[in-house]
Formats: structure tokens, sequence, C-alpha cells
């Protein structure tokens, strides 16, 4: 009891010892309090942070409790914690989705062949022999020439349209080769099938080209779907979004006299020109609303000369809550996702807290409702403390895995902007070396946080040890990821063991990006995206708009 008692007295003047101001940021983070944080937050207790359910509350306290103690600022007037007002919206579909061709009627079956659903917030919509229009990939890109809408009017009509982009699975400079595009996405299609004016948009489902198997979307058939509130009930959307499995495809193809591969010949070509399809669309749908809300937390270390201008560190809390039990277990805690990143900002933030003045004020943002859509990210860029033509950049990260040291860091989004650039400088420090994403087809750098950022024109970087475990080499570190994505990711396995797992890589990860946020935050320099990038535009305007 007494050697306890030593121990705590030792560990608090410890503590009291590392926020004295002389101490390097980076030395600051230790491996301990991250893994206090993952501890904590993966525990069963919190039942999986599922946003809005009965332990959002004590999460978000938790976190608040951390940014206070380490002495930031509250970064929304006063409040740690920003209201992210949420529309959950449960479809129910028809049995069936009709295809009338010259063939006869084709008839596909919910969830197994199709599954639609809509934010558009009527209680009772249907598609009635709705024409149906074949759009290619969906995709209006001036910049590589590209219009799949060009000179049809799709207004009230179905559009039917690949996933992925043009460049999927080739190296040609069309597109971006293997890389995917923004236009690859499958929130893309919608969202421009919804500026077309269409009534429903329906992309056809390949496993390779989506980045996952039918699984995936058949198992968010008819669940309840969160997305942020809308002011205009989101009256510009189309009426009907969803996917049909490819061989439903095929048929629907066949009956209107064309092979799935011509199809796709077709829309592989650079001078596609969209047309009508010999077929009508038949559905319904039924909509149950309800609202809520969940926080964002926010802390804030202010800049001394330009407080102003803002770095922003992104990290989701969320992860899936209770679901469907597997070995045993239903708590799916999210260690690695995103437990890890949470812990990596928190630590991040206390070594800027403990820090020389900065320059530049920066901002830490544990945010909700990633899992749902990058739905508390997005909700800041729309509402958020610094303008987005003050924000210099977003430092992301998600699901940091537990494999010790790493000789990589891997950049989601890898060539994107110069800040590839800043984090080599700091990378190189380390012994370390930068790293493309091994599975750029499958559009990650659109799938996490930093995306909402990107939108509107933020260079951002998604980046962590990733591909190159000390102890496992590269080839094994390859089937560690791989045995990962298969067997842990969104699983109640996905938990955190102190004896089995390894922060050491996590710990430099975040010594790295702090480093990485301090020569951002102590800088005049704006760092810009590459001339290739789809967001370099949106950017220069936007920082056109700041003079
Ligand atoms: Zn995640």
């Amino acid at each position: 009891m007494k050697k306890l008692m030593l121990l705590c007295l030792l560990n608090i003047l410890l503590i009291s010892c590392s926020v004295k101001k002389d101490k390097s940021g980076e030395e600051v983070i230790t491996y301990s309090n991250i893994e206090k944080h993952i501890d904590e937050l993966a525990d069963d207790k919190y039942k999986g942070r599922a946003p809005m359910s009965d332990t959002e509350e004590a999460v978000v306290s938790y976190i608040t409790q951390q940014m206070k103690e380490m002495g930031l600022e509250a970064a929304n007037n006063g409040q740690f914690t920003q209201d992210v007002p949420i529309l959950s919206v449960t479809s129910q579909i028809s049995d069936y989705l009709t295809f009338s061709t010259p063939e006869g009627n084709l008839k596909f079956q919910k969830i197994t062949e199709y599954v639609t659903f809509s934010r558009k917030m009527e209680e009772e919509m249907e598609l009635d022999g709705s024409e149906v229009v074949f759009a290619g990939f969906g995709i209006v890109a001036p910049e590589f020439g590209r219009n799949d809408y060009n000179g049809l009017d799709v207004k009230g009509k179905t559009v039917l349209v690949f996933v992925n982009d043009p460049g999927y699975g080739t190296d040609s400079p069309y597109f971006k080769g293997n890389t995917m595009t923004y236009y690859g996405r499958w929130t893309y299609k919608f969202e421009e099938a919804a500026r077309q004016g269409a009534k429903a948009c329906i992309i056809v489902h390949e496993t390779g080209q989506a980045g996952y198997p039918w699984q995936v979307v058949r198992n968010n058939g008819e669940t309840a779907k969160f997305y942020l509130q809308p002011e205009d009930g989101y009256k510009d959307r189309c009426l009907f979004e969803g996917w049909i499995t490819k061989s439903s495809a095929e048929q629907l193809f066949k009956a209107c006299g064309l092979t799935f591969d011509e199809a796709k010949g077709l829309a592989l070509k650079k001078a596609f020109r969209p047309f009508q399809l010999p077929a009508k669309a038949s559905a319904w749908m039924k909509n149950e609303f309800t609202t809520g809300t969940s926080k964002n937390v926010c802390g804030l270390v202010k800049g001394k000369d330009k407080p102003d201008e803002v770095v922003v560190f992104t990290a989701h809390w969320d992860h899936l809550g209770v679901g469907a039990r597997i070995d045993g277990d239903s708590i799916y805690n999210g260690a690695t996702d995103n437990a890890s990143a949470v812990s990596w900002m928190l630590e991040i933030a206390r070594a800027f807290a403990t820090s020389e003045p900065l320059s530049r004020s920066v901002l830490f943002l544990a945010v909700t409702a990633e899992e749902s859509g990058l739905l508390g990210s997005e909700y800041y860029v729309k509402n958020p403390f610094f303008p987005m033509n003050k924000t210099v950049a977003c430092i992301n990260t998600d699901v940091i895995l537990f494999l010790g040291e790493f000789k990589d860091i891997t950049l989601t989004g890898f060539g994107q902007s110069e800040l590839d650039q800043w984090v080599e400088q700091e990378a190189i420090k380390q012994g370390k070396y930068i790293a493309p994403d091994p599975n750029p087809e499958n559009g990650m750098y659109f799938r996490s946080d930093q995306f909402p950022f990107v939108k509107v024109g933020v260079p951002a970087i998604f980046g962590k040890g990733y591909i190159d475990a000390k102890a496992l080499g590269k080839e094994k570190t390859l089937e560690a990821i791989a045995s990962y994505w298969k067997n842990v990711y969104h699983k109640p396995c996905d938990e955190y063991v102190s004896e089995r797992d390894n922060l050491a890589g996590l710990v430099q990860d975040a010594k790295l990006m702090y480093n990485v946020g301090n020569n951002l935050a102590n800088s005049n320099e704006w760092p810009s995206w590459n001339e290739s990038s789809e967001f370099k535009g949106i950017r220069d305007q936007s920082l056109k708009e700041r003079q």
C-alpha cells in the first residue's frame, strides 16, 4: 500500500513536471497518456460510442474534461461542444423495383437485388413508370472534358450510372488512373443527379469499383440513416437514391438490347453521350423521420500574432454502438476506429497547450457521426468558428493500427497538396518514408473527416504509420492490414488489449503530426493544392474572396 502511495506521489510529481512550459511539445506526448484514453474510450461501459445513444453524454464529457484539464480554451463561444442537429430517416421500400422493357417486365427483389433510400422529407414517394436514362459514370467534370449528361434533359427521370470513374483499374492519365477521384464516389453520383434534376439515381454495384461487396449495401437496406437536419427538407435531392446488383444491371441492359460490357465500353469512352433506354422504372418508398442532437467537442489554443488564422486537427469520437452479436459480443468498441485517433489528437492538444505561444491558432475537433456519413465534420465546416479561407489546413486521422512502430507514414490523398512535403520534412527526422495509400481506388480520401474540409477547398492530410511495421516487415504488415479489414474492422472484436497491442507507432505519429501542426501554426505560409488536384480551383476562389 505504501509502495502504491509512493508511486502515486511520483506520478503526480511527474505529471506536474510534464505541464511545465520548458518541455518540448514532443516530449509531452507519452505512451501512458495515449493508452489511458484508448483504454477508457474503448471500454464496454461506453457501449461502442453511438451518437445520440445513452452513452454519448459520458463520451463527450470525458473528452471535454480532458481538454479542460490540459488547459485548452473552449472553442465555441465559451463552450467545449457544438450541437449537431441530426435527421434520422428509416425507409420502407417496395418488394420489387420493376422495369418494363421490350422483353417484358423485369422485377428485382428488395435487399437481395436492389436497395433504395431517400433523405427527401416526404413520407410517401413513388416511381411510376419513370423513363430510364443511361448516364455512364454520371460525371460532369469539365477539367477532364467529360459530361455524362451532355445534351439530354433528365428532369423527372431515372438515371442509371456506374460506380467509380473511368480511370479505375488503369494506369492511364485519364482521370487519375487507378486513384479514385471524387467523381467516382457514390455520394457524388447522387449529388450530380440531383443537380441535373433527376427523380431517381440508381448506381450499378460492382465489388471492385465500389470497394466493398453487395453485403455492405444490403446491410444498409431499410435501416435508419442519419443526415444533417436540412433547412429545406432536402427538396433539391433525388426522390430515390439507390443501388442495383451487377447481375440485375446485366439483365436490364440485355432487355434493352445491349450487353453489360457494351454499356461499360461506351461509358469508358471520353466522348460518351447519355441515352434513353427503352425501359421504365416503378417502385415505392415510405419514409419515417425523427430528429435529434449530437455533439462535436472542440478545444482551442489561441495564436498570438494571427489568432484569426487556424490549423485544425480532427478525429471522430463516434463508432457503431451495440449491434449484431458476433462470437458472443455485441459491443462494437471501436478501439482502432476511432478511440486511437481521439487519443492521438488529445495528446497532440496537450503538447500544444504546454508549448511556447504560437503565431496562429490551433483547433481540436473531436467530431461526431463520422460513421453515418461524416456528419459532425460536415456540420462544423458549414458552421465553423473560423472561416474556411482563414483555415490553413486540416490534419485528420482515423484507424491507427496497434502494430508498434512503423517505418512509413502513409498519406491518403498523397499527391493532392503541398502538405505532403510538410509531413515529409518531419517524417525524415523520425527516419521514416512517405508512402501513398496502397488502395487509392477505394477513395479513402473522401471517406473520413478531412473530406468536408477538402470539399470546400481546405488542404488536408490523413496520415499514419500503416504499411510497414518495424516488427513485421512490409509483407507481413500488408497481410496484417488485410486481416484487419476482413476480421476486425467494424466488428465487436475491435478492442484494446494492453498485453497484445502496441501503441509505440501511434505515439510516434502523434509526435510527428504535432511537429507538422506546430510548423504550420508558426508559419506565414498557406500550403496549396497541386495543379492536378480537383480542389485547387475551389481554394483559389475562396482565398481570393478573403482579400
Ligand atoms: Zn473511423
